[in-house]
């Protein structure tokens, strides 16, 4: 249940049905922000620098912020958890604006209202900023039942509350098959499944578990990966790449692509993703071919907003093709809290009266390729503009054969970012 005493100190009351919008005190704007991941509490504290005299609410279900970098080091015990889990309400008293605990439902554009499981919230200025849902559709189809069991019983691990319950699968895992999938793209941060299958399979070598991690891999692997896994741990790590998953019986611990049925005894299933529903609702996603909605969220690349609707902001891991040149931005982190950011610069500019100055997002990944010894990838993207008006990417990829505990330092002080007010 959500902290009464937090809404009705920070102005909102509980009050299911009623307005909440009512409630709170009348500001220069109203601003909303509907999730709180890197996307999300980037832009909160980027409006509370930049724009303080908008009334800012932050909306998100979970009472925790924790995060998904980092996470599969953490996992076998590598190294402990960078960023310590933080109370959303901590953070938001810390920065200065208000967090309502609530799952938002349903976006009335016309009216500019958000639904939420605690009431009706008036906006402004919308940020949608959910990150991903898993899609088991093509999978499982539409076996409720099946897909229940899949998510208890053999968690992906890629929301960050099933971090706990992916470490205890581990920490029980005593022997046999492991199956660990990896989905088509798009999906959140492409190399995180090969960094993690590396750490499976130190973490059975080194333990002497005598385990087997059979990666299903709907594409080809990453290169430096391949050869890492056929190298240092062909014992332990079974690549079958270009596998279609035909069929997945959670009861039965089978899975089944078009050339082998796989029983295994645990299972990480890392499922296809999409854009969360909530987008589809508000008619927010890209026309997929045959003309109706597609999975992931349709924006204005450069400015971020919905198209066609200027007080609603997209941020994050579920927005779509930015550019016909290479696709979507990565679904990184750091790509999100940059993200966050243009897009609250955006909205103190609208209510500045004055026109954003064009900024692009830029990301920052490191990847761990092994353990002992440690190596690991630092992966970069950058944008521009073309004299045409699309947007291009540039990719460098450095190998940092002695990494010194980089990517720590990044993510702690990406954080400390999202910390400042
Ligand atoms: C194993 C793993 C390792 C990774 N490693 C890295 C890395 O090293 N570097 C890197 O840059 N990236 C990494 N990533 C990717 C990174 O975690 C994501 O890109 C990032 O979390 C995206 O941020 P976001 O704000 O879009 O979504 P999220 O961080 O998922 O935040 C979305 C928030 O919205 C909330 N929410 C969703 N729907 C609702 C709703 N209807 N109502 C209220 N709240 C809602 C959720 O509870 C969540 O808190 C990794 C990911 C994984 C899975």
């Amino acid at each position: 249940m959500p902290d009464r005493r937090h809404f009705l100190a920070s102005g909102l009351a509980l009050a299911a049905g009623r307005s909440l919008a009512q409630l709170s005190p009348r500001a220069a704007g109203r601003v909303l922000i509907v999730g709180g991941g890197w996307g999300g509490l980037a832009a909160a504290s980027r409006l509370r620098r930049n724009a303080p005299e908008l009334d800012v609410t932050l909306v998100e279900r979970e009472p925790v912020f924790r995060s998904l970098p980092l996470s599969n080091a953490w996992l076998v015990g590598r190294a402990p958890e960078v960023i310590a889990p933080a109370q959303h309400a901590a953070i938001a008293a810390q920065v200065g604006y208000r967090h309502l605990r609530a799952e938002a439902t349903a976006i009335d554009r016309a009216q500019r209202r958000l639904h939420t499981a605690q009431g009706v919230l008036d906006y402004d200025w919308l940020i949608l900023a959910p990150g991903i849902r898993y899609d088991y559709a093509p999978w499982l189809g539409d076996d409720a039942r099946a897909i229940e069991a899949v998510r208890r019983d053999f968690p992906a691990g890629y929301v960050a509350g099933e971090l706990d319950a992916l470490k205890r699968k581990l920490v029980d895992f005593k022997g046999g098959v492991l199956l660990m999938t990896v989905p088509p793209g798009p999906s959140r941060c492409p190399p995180a499944p090969y960094e993690r299958a590396v750490m499976i399979a130190w973490w059975l070598k080194s333990r002497r578990i005598p385990g087997r991690l059979i990666l299903v891999d709907a594409g080809g692997g990453m290169q430096r990966f391949n050869r890492v896994f056929a190298e240092r741990y062909q014992d332990q790590i079974q690549h079958l790449t270009h596998a279609t998953v035909k069929a997945l019986d959670p009861y039965a611990k089978s899975l089944q692509t078009e050339f082998d049925e796989i029983r295994f005894d645990d299972a990480i299933i890392i499922p296809p993703q999409a854009a969360p529903d909530i987008l589809r609702q508000a008619g927010l996603l890209e026309t997929d071919a045959a003309g109706g909605p597609g999975h992931w969220a349709a924006f204005d690349p450069l400015r971020l907003h919905a198209i066609g609707d200027e007080r609603v902001f997209i941020v994050g891991d579920l927005l779509g093709r930015a550019s016909p040149l290479f696709g979507a931005y990565p679904k990184s982190a750091h790509m999100a809290a940059r993200l966050g950011r243009i897009a609250a610069d955006g909205i103190a500019a609208q209510a500045h009266g004055v026109s954003p100055a064009p900024t692009f997002p830029e990301s920052v990944c490191f990847v761990h390729t092994d353990v002992e010894p440690a190596e690991a990838l630092r992966i970069e993207a950058s944008y521009r503009q073309r004299g045409d008006g699309l947007i291009t990417q540039s990719v460098r990829q450095r190998e940092e054969p002695q990494p010194r505990g980089e990517d720590a330092e990044w993510a702690r002080a990406l954080f400390a970012e999202m910390l400042a007010s």
